[in-house]
């Protein structure tokens, strides 16, 4: 069924006001009513947009999973306004759930804990655990509040794309699957959530992102695992859905540990390429830039500035008709673990594998 064109509604909410403006106010009630009746609202979080239903109904859920293209198999987070939403969610709450909520909520974690009978099979794509959030960002909460329901909301793009970091890459992505988009702005962080399992005696990080394993563990006081017995790869049997490629440009896109070197040989063979590097300074970067047919981006240095960018220099590009995108090897740190997880996913052979 195609529908017309969304509206994409501009909802600002000044930092320093307590409560939104009325257009505002009428973006977000326009934007309830659409979830109350089982339809799609596009929403800004703090990470990346989400594509937003009723998690309480399951037709309601269907049609997201139609609108994305999305494998039943993978399951979708469900956004809370707050802890006691959350806890009617789940059958029980484990006390590391009770602490990250406590202490890092709202904020860019989701806690996977067991489920209650109020979220419909097709939520967890049929596990009986259920993963929750409650976003930092006024309009999202604001809208759950409103609709009085948790919202399901994986990143509103088609599936295995590069997530949506503005209301315009939502547009691009999905414009006339869905119903409505609200326009918050640009998403602070650009990147999805860190996921984490507590359902187990020791919790267990099952996709990196925002919160660092050092903020989870100051909190719990206790050590946080990563994936997979810590090995470098966030493919577990407990995170279904975590697909080998996935957030992906339809450029190709390249992680060569030589950028400088295998810029130079794209560009000898006559492709144009597009170059996300930090290293402006480098004279040998400053003359390869130097070439009509490569468009040198520069990338901040520290890694949530990169994240901030990351997309949204994605979206950017793929609209250049380059041949490739070339970027700079992350470090190996912790610290870059979720943009190395999220490069590796996107790159047309995983990195470090060539
Ligand atoms: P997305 O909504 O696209 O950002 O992806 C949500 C991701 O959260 C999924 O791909 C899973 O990896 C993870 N997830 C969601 N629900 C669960 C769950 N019940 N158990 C484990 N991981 C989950
Ligand atoms: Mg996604």
């Amino acid at each position: 069924m195609r529908r017309p064109l969304p509206d994409i509604v501009r909802a600002p909410w000044p930092a320093d006001a307590a409560e939104p403006p009325s257009a505002t106010s009428a973006a977000i009630d326009r934007a309830a009513a659409i979830i109350r009746r089982g339809g799609l609202v596009a929403i800004p979080t703090e990470t990346v947009y989400g594509l937003a239903a009723n998690a309480r109904d399951e037709e309601a859920v269907a049609g997201i999973f139609r609108a994305k293209g999305r494998p039943a198999t993978n399951p979708l987070i469900v956004h809370v306004a707050d802890v006691a939403m959350a806890r009617s969610l789940a059958r029980e709450w484990p006390d590391a759930a009770a602490t990250v909520a406590a202490r890092l909520w709202p904020g860019p974690v989701t806690v996977v804990v067991p489920r209650s009978a109020a979220i419909p099979d097709i939520v967890t794509a049929g596990g009986d655990t259920v993963a929750l959030r409650c976003p930092d960002h006024r309009l999202a909460r604001r809208l759950i509040e409103v609709a009085d329901a948790p919202l399901a909301a994986p990143s509103a793009n088609r599936s295995e794309a590069v997530s949506p970091t503005t209301a315009h890459h939502v547009l691009e992505s999905l414009g006339n699957r869905i119903d409505l988009i609200l326009d918050g702005g640009s998403c602070l962080r650009g990147i999805e959530s860190t996921v984490i399992d507590c359902t187990t005696a020791a919790v267990r990080i099952l996709r990196p992102g925002p919160m660092s394993r050092q903020q989870l563990e100051a909190v719990l006081g206790s050590p946080v695992l990563w994936p997979d017995a810590d090995a470098d790869t966030t493919t577990t049997a407990r995170s279904p859905g975590q697909q080998q490629r996935h957030y992906a440009p339809r450029t190709p896109l390249e992680i060569p540990d030589d950028p400088i070197e295998r810029v130079s040989t794209l560009l000898a063979k006559g492709e144009r390429v597009g170059w996300l590097t930090s290293r402006v300074d480098d004279p040998r970067v400053r003359s390869l830039a130097g070439s009509r047919d490569v468009l040198v981006v520069p990338m901040p240095h520290d890694p949530d500035g990169f994240a901030s960018l990351l997309y949204a220099t994605l979206h950017a590009l793929d609209q250049r008709q380059l041949d490739r995108i070339v970027i700079d090897p992350p470090p190996v740190t912790e610290e870059w673990r979720a943009i190395r997880d999220r490069l590796g996913r996107a790159a047309v052979s995983p990195l470090g594998e060539r």
